[in-house]
């Protein structure tokens, strides 16, 4: 059984005027992130990711749908009983949200005051949040004496305190610089692997898919246009819109700007040759073509690397007779995706 079910899940807001239609930020999502996944959410800004996750927290009531948190119906429940539910659910955000006039003990200490833990057993969690995020020595200090990447730290440790199964991460490293970014991330990854919580990403960013998540959902206007493996995903997305958003994010896919800079600049046919796995193939492109007697040069590209597996884009400037070019890119399109520009 998956530790969150979303079935049919959306979620309106009313018209904001009187000839306003209302919103629709989540448009009938079905999906399911098992125990142990690092999820990631990711799309245009706009998508409805943020709403989605606000559900899954129940911070918000879905308009329709089922959403289930380890078997359990959240729809329907009352404040008291979802109380509960966001104890078992942990938030980090990308302004950090601390406390600034408390100490960093004080601000990790503070939901298990909530929760109304004893006084010594708060220490002791706390001591351990601490050493764990590699904070001890900063246990006194106040967030404003902290960098970026300190303060994401507390925030983590924070979101732990109560021992939470599930994690939301909204855009968590969005704020920070590409070095502290991998800093959190791995600590992310430490917090999905040794202490077992199961993490939901809410990312515009390559960086944070590729590093740590093991599955991905694109969101399109409110909806799921596409989920899986994140390799799958980012290495061939199939839907229109998916492949729109993962061009802008993975490298070498060049983006319209750049492909009519390309045109301009190089005689030909463009072509863009998308590969997964394997460098084999890429020579058999070029043989291809050589053996087409065509002339081609290589205008633009990028490998991308994730966890091991890689794939990547060529763009190619192909020039010779056009039927030749028609028939050769047939024989290129066995050993990768062909997409010519137009
Ligand atoms: P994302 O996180 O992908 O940027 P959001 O979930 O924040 O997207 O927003 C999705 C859509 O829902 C947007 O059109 C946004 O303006 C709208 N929206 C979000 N929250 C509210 C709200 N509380 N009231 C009205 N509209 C909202």
């Amino acid at each position: 059984m998956a530790l969150v079910t979303l079935e049919h899940v959306s979620k309106s807001y009313p018209a904001a005027g009187r000839a306003a239609e209302p919103v629709v930020a989540v448009d009938d999502v079905s999906l399911e992130i098992e125990a142990g996944d690092v999820y990631g959410i990711i799309g245009y800004s706009g998508a409805g990711k943020s709403t989605l996750v606000r559900l899954v927290n129940a911070l918000e009531p879905a308009t329709s749908g089922s959403i289930r948190i380890d078997g359990r119906e959240i729809t329907g429940l009352r404040e008291r009983e979802l109380r509960g539910i966001r104890l078992g659910i942990g938030m980090v955000f990308q302004q950090f949200e601390l406390f600034e006039a408390k100490t960093v003990r004080a601000n990790v200490a503070y939901p298990l005051k909530v929760a109304g833990w004893a006084k010594a057993d708060i220490r002791a969690r706390v001591d351990e949040l601490l050493a764990f995020v590699g904070l001890s020595d900063k246990a006194g200090a106040r967030p404003d004496q902290l960098s970026g990447g300190q303060k994401q730290r507390v925030g983590i440790a924070r979101a732990l305190a109560t021992r939470p199964r599930i994690l939301l991460a909204d855009e968590a490293t969005s704020a920070l610089d590409p070095e502290t970014t991998q800093e959190v991330l791995a600590l992310l990854k430490r917090v999905n692997e040794e202490q077992g919580v199961t993490i939901i990403v809410i990312t515009h960013e390559m960086d944070v898919i590729q590093s740590i998540a093991t599955k991905v959902a694109v969101m399109d206007r409110g909806r799921v246009i596409e989920h899986g493996d994140v390799f799958d995903v980012f290495s061939a997305p199939r839907h229109p819109s998916s492949r729109s958003f993962v061009g802008t994010v993975v490298k070498g896919v060049p983006s319209p700007t750049e492909l009519a800079v390309l045109r301009e600049r190089h005689e030909g046919r463009i072509v863009t040759c998308s590969f997964r796995d394997g460098d084999a193939r890429q020579a058999r492109v070029f043989l291809d073509l050589a053996e087409a007697g065509l002339e081609f040069e290589l205008v633009y590209g990028g490998i991308n690397d994730i966890r091991g597996r890689a794939f990547g884009h060529l763009t190619l400037a192909v020039r010779g007779d056009d039927a030749a070019i028609d028939r050769a890119l047939v024989a290129v399109s066995q050993h990768a995706d062909v997409t010519e520009a137009r």
